[in-house]
């Protein structure tokens, strides 16, 4: 019965328990979501404590148990997003995506696939890309994991791909400028928002380095998707309001950083990828 397993993991949540141990989360490539118990982590030279920082991706060797908790007796390969972790901004926007990784699907659900978009989305992360950026493409492809499928593509009315578009709960997606009488009670977002969401919901993150929006199209698409979520996600996560917060102080932090002000472009052009990679699975989370 306990034969042991070796799977690739990200750290979702690690918290103290009893004196010297730890219940951690990790999200498990081969079997989902799994509560760990670590004894005596507080030891000197515990040998598992670096791979289960927060923001570490590593294999982890143990006993996994399809309920309760699950062991690990050691790890390899440990790779720590060390920018996320030393970035109290990048940190703040982590674990944001790991507690909606987390709200998102059940424990134990096999979903290898929002495993390597949650990988990838930490990588970009810690490589530098705009933290705003891949949160929101992560905000707005996950819903689907929360059982909400958008039609982002074309208008919910008459298909229409091109032009102003506005979000419509009546119809369930985007509806085109034409059709906006049909809907007074439509989102009234900032069309900009609405063509970046869009492309959003179908970019893969390798196509993201281009991607620069000004501060108040980041802040429009920001109310737009922060609609959604009220509407249909309807959870408040303690990570969420604290990157709410952190807007209000980041500039005081990082006064120097933008110096040159280099005009700040916005690149515009639709993805051609048809589907998300997410929207690929079909284990979907009802
Ligand atoms: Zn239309």
């Amino acid at each position: 019965m306990s034969q042991l397993v070796e799977s690739k993991g990200l750290i979702i949540s690690s918290r103290n328990y009893k004196e010297k141990d730890k219940l951690v989360k990790i999200f498990t490539e081969s079997a989902g979501k799994m509560m760990f118990y670590v004894k005596g982590i507080h030891r000197q030279n515990q040998p598992l404590a670096p791979a289960i920082r927060p923001f570490t991706q590593a294999v982890y060797i143990g006993t996994f148990k399809s309920e309760g908790l699950s062991f690990i007796t050691s790890v390899k390969d440990v790779h720590a997003y060390r920018k996320i972790q030393e970035d109290i901004f990048l940190s703040g926007y982590g674990t944001y995506l790991l507690s909606l990784v987390d709200a998102a699907i059940e424990d134990h659900q096999y979903d290898p696939n929002l495993f390597h978009f949650t990988q990838q989305a930490l990588e970009r992360m810690n490589q530098g890309d705009d933290a705003e950026i891949i949160t929101n493409i992560f905000e707005i492809q996950i819903l689907q994991r929360f059982g909400i499928a958008p039609i982002w593509t074309h208008c919910a009315v008459c298909g229409e791909t091109q032009g102003k578009f506005d979000y419509s709960s009546k119809y369930g997606g985007v509806i085109c400028e034409r059709h906006w009488s049909l809907d007074p009670r439509r989102y009234h977002a900032d069309p900009r928002a609405v063509y970046f969401a869009r492309m959003f919901s179908a970019i893969s993150y390798e196509r993201i380095n281009g991607i620069h929006l000004k501060e108040e199209t980041k802040q429009a698409i920001r109310q737009l998707i922060d609609q959604l979520y009220e509407e249909y996600v309807g959870i408040h996560l303690k990570s969420k309001k604290f990157i709410d917060q952190m807007k209000s102080w980041e500039h005081v932090l990082k006064p120097l950083e933008k110096k040159g002000d280099a005009p700040a472009t916005e690149q515009e052009e639709v993805a051609e990828e048809p589907e998300s990679p997410l929207s690929a699975d079909p284990t979907d989370h009802e």
